[in-house]
Parts: C-alpha cells; sequence; structure tokens
C-alpha cells in the first residue's frame, strides 16, 4: 500500500468508528443533553461550551486554581496555604462548573468513555498544559483493586494516557503506587480528618522503580483539598523521587 492509500485507509476507518459511535453514543451534549452539532468539541454543543471555564494565568502554583481580580505577587491560594504540599507545583485544566463538571461526572460516574476526547482538546487548549506535561511520567493516583473493579476502569488512568498523548513523544505513563486501604469516600470529610485516612492509604508497588533523575507529574481527575495527591506524592518522595509535580483535568 502506498502512503498515500494508506493515509486514506485511516482516514476511512476514522470516519467509520466516528459514525459507529454516533450511532452507539449520538453526539448529545453532556450538560444539557442537547444535540452536539458537528465543530467544535462532540459531546459539548455550542450553547454549553462558552460556559466551559479553561484555566490561565495568573494561578496558585499549588493547585492551578486561577486567580481573579488584582493579583499582587501571591503565588499560593487560601485553599492551599494549610496543605504542606509534598509536591512542588500543579496545575489544572478546567473548573469544576457546568460542562467541566458534567464531563468529569461522565467519565467517572457513567463509563462515557468517549468524553476523553474532548478531554483531549482541553487539555491542549489550555494555555502551558501540553508543555508542563512534556517529557515527563505521568503518575496515575490509583484506585483501590476492589474499587477499579467495581468501576471497570481507573479513570486517572485514562486521563494519563490521554494527557501522555497530548503531550507527544517523551511523555510516558507509568504506575509505581498502588493503593493499599479503600478509604471511604472523601468528599464530605474536611481535611485534617481526609489527611488522617490518607497517611497509609497508598504504597509503592512492588519492584517499582523510581528514579531521582525523572521528572514525575501526577495525574488526577480533580484536585480538591490535595489530600489524596500528597498521600501520593509521599510515596514518590520516599521511594528517592526528587521532581514531583501535579495535573488535574479539574479543580472543584
Ligand atoms: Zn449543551
Ligand atoms: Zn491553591
Amino acid at each position: 500500500m502506498t502512503p498515500a492509500n494508506a493515509m486514506q485507509t485511516r482516514r476511512a476507518l476514522k470516519q467509520f468508528w466516528r459514525t459507529t459511535g454516533d450511532l452507539l453514543f449520538p453526539p448529545v451534549c453532556v450538560h444539557c443533553a442537547g444535540l452536539v452539532e458537528e465543530g467544535g468539541l462532540r459531546h459539548v454543543c455550542a450553547k454549553c461550551a462558552p460556559l466551559l471555564f479553561i484555566v490561565q494565568p495568573p494561578c496558585c502554583q499549588i493547585c492551578g486554581h486561577p486567580f481573579f481580580g488584582d493579583v499582587h505577587g501571591e503565588r499560593w491560594c487560601v485553599h492551599c496555604v494549610e496543605l504542606d504540599p509534598m509536591f512542588r507545583e500543579g496545575r489544572t485544566c478546567v473548573l469544576l462548573k457546568g460542562p467541566g463538571r458534567a464531563l468529569i461526572h461522565a467519565l467517572k460516574y457513567h463509563r462515557a468513555l468517549h468524553v476523553l476526547e474532548d478531554i483531549a482538546a482541553l487539555v491542549r487548549s489550555t494555555p502551558g498544559i501540553v508543555d508542563y506535561l512534556r517529557g515527563a511520567v505521568l503518575v496515575p493516583v490509583p484506585l483501590h483493586p476492589r474499587k477499579e473493579r467495581e468501576r471497570g476502569y481507573n479513570q486517572s488512568r485514562l486521563l494519563a494516557a490521554t494527557f501522555a498523548a497530548a503531550a507527544g513523544p517523551g511523555t510516558r505513563v507509568a504506575e509505581p503506587i498502588r493503593r493499599v486501604i479503600d478509604t471511604p469516600t472523601q468528599t464530605a470529610l474536611d481535611r485534617r480528618t481526609r489527611q488522617e485516612n490518607l497517611k497509609n492509604a497508598f504504597a509503592l508497588r512492588k519492584g517499582a522503580d523510581v528514579n531521582s533523575a525523572e521528572r514525575y507529574v501526577l495525574i488526577d481527575d480533580v484536585f480538591t483539598t490535595g489530600s489524596t495527591l500528597n498521600a501520593c506524592a509521599s510515596v514518590l518522595r520516599r521511594a528517592g523521587g526528587v521532581s514531583v509535580d501535579v495535573v488535574t483535568f479539574g479543580h472543584g
């Protein structure tokens, strides 16, 4: 097959899968359930797309939350002042409101893995994220095996693969951490209780290799208090990781 033919075949296959995918998952907006026209994102309609809050600098150095209004050299937001981060820096792509929240919910709770296509597009359009990820070892926050069996997948692993693909060659995914304690859902707990629950929730995977010369970027769906990411960063640091950063898709 000539290169031109191969390209044509790839295009035709892509179109085929796209059409088949549309039959299986009609292009319905995750936020308003309206139909999505051809053009922009595949699962957020043109009416809802402007409601996506893509993060722009200046941002908190630790969680990536944008600073609004007048900024006078602040580097940490009010939420991060008490965190005592075990990682160096954090970035995030969208704020968890409207369609941004709907995309994460679709991925996490409704098995809507097809939204990863839109998430990839949003990662690419968030200023600075792709450059920030490039060349790093992306480490998804692990789920406890029982939770992963229930859900059928780990959304953070899917996000890490999506982020690595967006960042291109030189960026890879590794999973040196495992979750050893299935902590109860943390959303309703205060920071201190979360930290206490998470203290021993993660451990280094047997035989995992953490290299002090690599840059590690922990990947999670959402930054909330940072406690989970902090617990994972501690594991990498204790294993000899020197450069540990954080990127989440959303901040809520
Ligand atoms: Zn919509
Ligand atoms: Zn912050």
